[in-house]
């Protein structure tokens, strides 16, 4: 039963990482656990099946670690979102705020069917402009988001209030 394992307990926290007063959620202990990798990938997929996607999409480059695999348990194609020029056909593109500037993300302006239903992925849900990025994207080629399925949410940020109305789902929440 994926739900007895926990999930939280093989998430390692680093202080003062990537600069003072952050607790970085550092993710590959579990990556690293094959129980927990089982549980975490089973998990995703309980919350994602009633979504009913047909696709699923993650970013680069933390999104390509379970979104696969997820994709997978679904039966469902993984399409990959990268930063700027690093996708080789036509492509798509997404601006996003960081704490200091902007950042974009990429996508093959071919890789979602009009109408498709899509699992947004990542492997964590800060302020959302990463997972919001890629609802854009989404959009911009005649996708639907069918949700938004994330390993971590740091529910003290307002990641999930920048994806309205769309479902967000969660398997380990910081409060
Ligand atoms: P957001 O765009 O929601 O602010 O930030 C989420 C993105 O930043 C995700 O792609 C995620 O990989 C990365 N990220 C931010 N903080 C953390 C963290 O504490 N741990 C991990 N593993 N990723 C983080």
């Amino acid at each position: 039963d994926p739900k007895a394992v926990d999930l939280r307990a093989a998430i390692r926290e680093i202080p003062d990482f990537p600069s003072p007063g952050i607790g970085f959620k550092d993710i590959t202990t579990l990556l690293a656990d094959p129980v927990a990798l089982d549980a975490a990938v089973r998990g995703l997929a309980a919350a994602a099946r009633p979504l009913a996607p047909d696709v699923v999409i993650g970013a680069e480059a933390r999104g390509f670690l379970l979104g696969p695999a997820l994709a997978r348990e679904l039966g469902c194609g993984f399409v990959l979102a990268r930063k700027p020029g690093k996708l080789p056909h036509t492509t798509v593109r997404a601006e996003y705020a960081l704490e200091y500037g902007t950042d974009a993300l990429e996508l093959h302006s071919d890789a979602v069917a009009h109408g498709a239903r899509v699992l947004v992925h990542d492997d964590l849900l800060a302020t959302g402009g990463t997972a919001r990025a890629l609802c854009e994207l989404v959009e911009q080629l005649g996708g639907t988001v069918a949700g938004c399925a994330f390993l971590v949410e740091l529910a003290f940020l307002p990641g999930r209030a920048a994806l309205e109305p769309r479902p967000v789902h969660a398997l380990v929440t910081y409060e």
